[in-house]
């Protein structure tokens, strides 16, 4: 299949770009081909939105109108659920079923509705007389044309968590897809034509690192918002500097799974075990440092050990199949790197480190649990981004906090105690935008997502991230 680019409400060639593949992660063979786009064509799709934008067709609807419109989308990705999860289960090897039903694209509905109804809680707006003599009315304005950034591991998702609160605040967008995974943001296109979302509002371009780059330089950008790594938000922020463009950045995890002697093991395993390996471990909030409570290290261990050999891998569309493969060789390699520099230096595989028997096509990675490791080795300190989880034992609470927060990223960890006050006080101590107590993943489109420290600085879902592509304007206004 071949693919254009998505400018104001056409599929348009590019102009000076070039093409790239798009591959199967469960064979490496091609299956599509997309347009690697120039900074012509990214000029083209900004000054679309930057039109869209001024033109008022979508940032000065009311409110309702803008939720109509948003309720509408999530009806038509609805209605084409099966399609679109086919289509990212082919294009990233995840298993179907954590796509389709009860995964990522009702996740993604469920999404855009919430942020329908947000749209027309217009709060922080509010008037008075704060000096003699005079009103004042603070406005809640859309930012302007925004720059979006996807990453390859929840590629509909993604793609889906950027629009939903950027439309509502009534911004026009430029989207960009990463390069390996575009094919389902691709499909957005028709659907957002197809729920009256004005031609211009939601452009969509495909390209590698230098399309990401030329949306992040160009001076009528407002905003740029990126879910990626922590080394591509520190590039964004610099570049965004020259134009002073406001960022939005959702990068890298390294989350602490943290386990008292009071926790029930079977409860542990089967959370450990998926939270190290959903998604083949490519989630930025996966559980993959573990840290024990030293009386319980053997059992919690051996318990987590035994739940990890039973993940099954497999192929997309089988049954009953819960890992694929890592969605590049690139990406392969560097989970391997981690593993064998691991081991090299004193690290134990307790299970997995190597390609699953029978998956030698393909990108395919086995489970890990990896110990004797120290708290400031590679391994620890660094994201892998594959299905690897560390074991470590902890003194004490004050150890356990210590350990937990002593990486550079701040996205997400969990405590497991049923010790209520315990569990307080470390929720209040760790510096992460996401706790969870006994239990770790679940997030809903309610709940803000966000990094504190290195992982970057905005929220997705929730009410706060329609606030974050906002800004306030002061009207005052004289009485006399
Ligand atoms: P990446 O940083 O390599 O790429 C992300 C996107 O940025 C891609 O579209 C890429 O083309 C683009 N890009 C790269 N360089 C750019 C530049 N200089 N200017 C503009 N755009 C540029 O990340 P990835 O490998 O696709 O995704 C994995 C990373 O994303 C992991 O670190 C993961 O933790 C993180 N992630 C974070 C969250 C979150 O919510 N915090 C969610 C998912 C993934």
């Amino acid at each position: 299949m071949e693919h254009k680019l998505w400018i104001d409400g056409k599929w348009e060639d590019t102009q000076g770009g070039k093409r790239m593949s798009v591959e199967d992660p469960t064979t490496g063979k091609l299956i599509a081909e997309v347009i690697d786009a120039s900074s012509a064509d990214v000029d083209r799709a900004v000054q679309a939105a930057k039109r869209a934008f001024y033109d008022g067709r979508w940032s000065r609807l009311t409110p309702a109108e803008r939720s109509k419109a948003l309720w509408k989308l999530a009806d038509v990705i609805e209605a084409n659920s099966e399609a679109i999860a086919k289509l990212e289960s082919e294009n990233t090897g995840k298993p179907y079923a954590f796509v389709s039903l009860g995964g990522d694209i009702p996740f993604a509905v469920d999404n855009l509705r919430f942020f329908a109804a947000a749209a027309r809680d217009t709060h922080g707006s509010h008037a008075g007389e704060f000096a003699a003599g005079y009103t004042s009315i603070y406005r809640r304005e859309p930012v302007g044309v925004v720059g979006q950034v996807a990453p390859w591991n929840y590629p509909f998702m993604m793609a889906v968590w950027k629009i939903g609160p950027a439309l509502a605040a009534g911004c026009t967008i430029v989207l960009k897809p990463a390069p390996g995974t575009p094919l389902t943001t691709l499909m957005l296109a028709d659907f957002v034509k197809e729920a009256g979302i004005p031609d211009g509002v939601v452009n969509i371009v495909t390209g590698g690192n230098d399309t990401g780059q030329a949306i992040v330089e160009h001076p009528d950008v407002r905003m740029v918002s990126l879910t990626g790594s922590v080394g591509t938000g520190k590039k964004i922020m610099k570049t965004a500097a020259d134009t002073l463009k406001r960022v939005h950045l959702e990068l890298g995890g390294k989350a602490p799974f943290i386990v008292f002697d009071d926790s029930d093991p079977e409860l542990v395993a089967a959370k450990a075990s998926l939270a190290a390996t959903l998604n083949t471990g490519q989630d930025c909030t996966a559980a993959t440092r573990l840290y024990v409570e030293k009386s319980k290290v053997k059992v919690m261990q051996e318990a987590v050990v035994e739940a990890v050999k039973n993940v099954k891998v497999g192929l997309p569309f089988e049954d009953g199949v819960q890992m694929g493969p890592l969605i590049s060789g690139v990406q392969r390699e560097r989970v391997s790197g981690f593993v064998e520099r691991a081991k090299a230096a004193g690290a134990k595989i307790l299970t997995g480190g190597g390609t699953p028997k029978g998956f030698e096509s393909g990108y395919y990675f086995e489970p890990t649990v990896i110990t004797n490791v120290q708290q400031d080795s590679e391994i620890v300190q660094n994201e892998v981004f594959g299905p690897v989880i560390t074991v470590q034992a902890f003194d004490d609470e004050a150890d356990a906090l210590t350990k937990g927060n002593d990486v550079l990223y701040g996205l997400a960890a969990s405590v497991f105690t049923r010790d209520i006050g315990r569990a307080m006080r470390l929720s209040a101590q760790l510096e992460f935008g996401t706790v969870w107590i006994n239990d770790h993943l679940p997030l809903a489109s309610e709940t803000p997502h966000g990094g504190f420290k290195q992982s970057g600085f905005g929220k997705d879902l929730s009410a706060e991230a329609i606030g974050d592509y906002q800004i306030t304007k002061h009207v005052m206004v004289a009485q006399s």
